[in-house]
């Protein structure tokens, strides 16, 4: 194994998002490129806006996603241990200080700079007062550089350079003693060996403040990488209005998790012209140095485009499989098992995603409440009800009930009234699914059993019967 570790590092305040979902996934890719480790860590110190429900979600939905993190999640406030004594210690080496500014004091000095229109930055007051553990109510700030520059060195920017004089001498601790968010992000980052931090550039600036909590603790400074953010095509931050922004709406779309990896590995980051991959081949290519570093933009019709091209890898049996859930939701009584991997196979290539696979089948779990009224127009003959009702008498006769003995019934009335195969198998389309779309006939009816296809037929030859004595009554 090699020593690199990267986290995903997500605030449990709102669901997994897909731009997190990206961050997560570049990370799991480069650890498992690496031969590394990929670790989990909920950043729930807001307590207000963290919950247990959208932990749960976030870790669906990352398991969803196929993206498994090596060790237990670490749960960021139960570390207060681990960041108590780093601030100590600050205090004690002289690299933070205790500060009483009250907050009349400093909503003063705010309200003032603002009126001049000047940035409002702490005036150091207490950098050098010295104050002990015994000053009273006081805050913990971090002595920062005053001048020159820091430098964040990015594997995906390159390096970014902030003027120290733009930054002021930050909380570390607030009077409640809590640490507040960038001091713990570094104290667990360095607890956890993490030695590549790669996350959303919406981050960045808060990079040039951890960096000198590095420095003043004396840890390795760890590798950054900055990864711009998903937006949708008009350029905002991605949203429901752009079709969807969380995890759990794209499985929802029926979208299949390994076309999700490929389509968000893809979107920023590039091996060639190369648009399919397996895992296998992005853990092999995947390089987060190689991330491009302009925003992105979703593209919905890719990722179906995807989506159908791994949907028409898969085999039968796998995408049965995934299909059960979607057909389970929709209250159908059905199990995994021959007859499921065979309408599978009936439907792979006519469908982009599950949700509309799941939605097309309908038919064989219910009857179909009401013909489609255009293809009821379109197909229904003077003969139609007769040649149905002889279909229907094939049929029932038929022992065993299979494909090729249902062609052999069907072409027989076919012949017998000197017509055409596509004639007759509308109206058997519509009799059995309700409209003129579905897979091949003869295999959709082998699939509906012996039963259910000759009441179907029936059911539409007095409709087609009925349907012409109104046309020409
Ligand atoms: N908790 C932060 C977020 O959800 C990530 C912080 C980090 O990766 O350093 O955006």
């Amino acid at each position: 194994m090699s020593d690199v570790s990267v986290r995903f590092a997500p605030s449990p305040t709102g669901s997994l998002h897909i731009g997190g979902a990206r961050t997560a996934l570049y990370n799991w890719l480069y650890a498992r490129h690496c031969g590394g480790k990929f670790l989990l860590r909920i950043e729930d110190t807001d307590k207000e806006r963290s919950t247990p429900e959208n932990i749960r979600i976030i870790l669906d939905g990352m398991r969803w996603m196929g993206l498994d993190w090596d060790g237990e999640p670490v749960m960021q406030s139960e570390r207060i241990g681990i960041h108590r004594p780093l601030i100590e210690r600050l205090i004690d080496e002289g690299g933070a200080y205790r500060c009483t500014c009250t907050k009349d004091e400093l909503d003063a000095k705010r309200e003032a700079a603002q009126a001049e229109k000047r940035k409002y930055l702490y005036d150091r007051k207490c950098r050098d007062a010295g104050h002990g553990p015994d000053c009273g109510e006081h805050v913990v700030r971090l002595k920062m550089p005053v001048e020159g520059e820091i430098v964040v060195k990015d594997l995906i920017l390159g390096d970014v350079t902030f003027n120290a004089a733009e930054l002021d001498d930050w909380i570390i601790a607030r009077s409640d003693h809590s640490p507040t968010y960038n001091f713990v992000v570094v104290a667990d980052d360095h607890d956890m060996g993490v030695t590549h931090v790669i996350r959303g550039n919406d981050h960045l600036n808060n990079t040039p403040k951890q960096l000198v909590v590095y420095q003043a603790l004396g840890f390795d400074i760890p590798a950054f990488a900055h990864i711009p953010m998903v937006h949708g095509p008009d350029g905002k931050k991605l949203s429901k209005r752009h079709g969807a922004s969380a995890v759990t709406e794209l499985r929802e779309m029926g979208l299949l998790p390994e076309a999700v990896r490929n389509y968000l590995a893809r979107l920023g980051w590039s091996h060639g012209d190369q648009e399919l991959f397996t895992d296998a081949e992005l853990i092999e290519h995947f390089d987060v140095a190689n991330v491009n570093a302009s925003a992105t933009v979703m593209d919905f019709a890719k990722l179906e485009w995807i989506n159908q091209q791994k949907i028409l890898a898969m085999t039968p049996d796998a995408l049965a499989e995934r299909l059960l859930p979607y057909l389970i939701e929709r209250g159908y009584s059905v199990e995994a098992g021959p007859w499921l991997t065979t309408l599978a196979a009936n439907i792979q290539e006519r469908f982009k995603n599950l949700v509309e696979m799941a939605d097309h089948v309908r038919y064989f779990f219910e009857e179909p409440s009401a013909y489609d009224e255009a293809a009821v127009k379109k197909w229904f003959k003077a003969d139609t009800g007769a040649i149905l009702n002889e279909i229907a008498d094939g049929l029932e006769a038929l022992d065993p009930f299979d494909e090729a003995g249902i062609e052999g019934v069907i072409n027989g009335v076919v012949e017998k009234h000197e017509t055409k195969l596509g004639k007759v198998a509308q109206p058997i389309r519509i009799a059995v699914t309700g409209s003129s779309i579905s897979p091949g006939i003869f295999e959709t009816l082998a699939l509906l059993d012996k039963e259910r296809s000759v009441a179907r037929i029936r059911k539409a030859a007095a409709h087609a019967t009925q349907h012409q004595a109104e046309k020409q009554g």
